[in-house]
């Protein structure tokens, strides 16, 4: 049962972080165990925050040049906040050639967006809406836009390639998580979905019908009804895949030959409003 007064929430990284291992999910939600920050998800961030800030410019001024004129002053403030991201880079040369892979992202990303025509509604807008008796589904959108006659597009960059026709689950699944979200919060199902991958220029157009937001319903609701039933028993099982080279994880995943930490009934209840019963009555006896 889920426990009074609790909002636990769920959101589109989250839901994939269950999906590709329980115990990875259980690690980052429950215990919290702080993971080193990445090169790779780090350039993602800070493209983010240069695309997000470009459209405080006028338009005429969100040209090329001003976008890659904003990435070293972006991350110097990146840095300023977490002193800690120094570490990602040996050397200075090192430091200079992922920047320069930052502005090759932004340079890809003028050759599929016209910046100076568009007027986002939203930018990394946060988004969080409870689903009748299930959980608090929430996220950050890159960006919303809407046409003159109220038609909505949602639109998300990626720093990463664009994914082969068989794969792009992941992302399609997040992009009708937050249509989902909008449709609920605006009144409007959007008409577009748009993901936009700055390191080959590929874009993934989704047109979501009623029936798409329906299902991605049932998923996130028989999700939560996964996560839910591991929250109160307490097993979270690990679950073995390629992805399983870039966890942070596998010295305390049992698949590897680490112990996982006993789990904290009261870290459980506080992430996802559950008291794992199993493991007090076992506890018990
Ligand atoms: S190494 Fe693999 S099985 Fe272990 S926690 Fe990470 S994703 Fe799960």
């Amino acid at each position: 049962m889920v426990a009074a007064g609790r909002s636990p929430a769920l959101s589109p990284s989250r839901a994939g972080d269950f999906r590709q291992c329980p115990y990875m999910y259980r690690l980052r939600v429950v215990d919290k165990i702080p993971e080193p920050p990445s090169a790779a998800a780090t350039l993602g961030t800070l493209v983010h925050s240069v695309l997000e800030h470009l459209y405080d410019r006028p338009a005429a001024e969100r040209t090329e040049d001003t976008a890659t004129a904003m990435l070293e002053p972006e991350w110097r403030v990146m840095l300023d906040k977490k002193p800690e991201l120094a570490d990602l880079h040996d050397s200075p040369a090192a430091e200079a050639t992922w920047l320069e892979d930052g502005r090759t992202r932004l340079r890809t990303y003028f050759t599929m967006e016209n910046p100076q025509r568009l007027e986002p509604a939203g930018r990394e807008e946060f988004v969080q809406f409870a689903l009748p008796d299930g959980p608090l589904l929430r996220g950050f959108i890159d960006r919303v836009d809407v046409a003159p006659d109220g038609s909505i597009r949602i639109v998300d960059y990626k720093t990463g390639k664009t994914p082969l026709p068989q794969y792009g689950h992941k992302e399609k699944f997040q992009m009708k998580f937050y249509a989902l979200l909008v449709e609920r919060l605006r009144g409007r199902r959007p008409a577009l979905l748009q993901l936009l991958f700055l390191k080959d220029g590929g874009t993934l157009v989704l047109r979501p019908t009623d029936q798409d937001l329906d299902l991605v319903e049932h998923e996130i609701r028989e999700l939560w009804d996964e996560i839910i039933a591991a929250a109160s028993t307490g097993r979270f099982r690990t679950k073995k895949s390629k992805l399983c080279g870039w966890c942070n994880f596998q010295d305390i995943c049992p698949e590897f030959g680490g112990t996982a930490p006993d789990i904290d009934p009261d870290a459980v209840e506080r992430a996802l409003g559950v008291r794992p019963v199993a493991l007090e009555e076992s506890a018990g006896n």
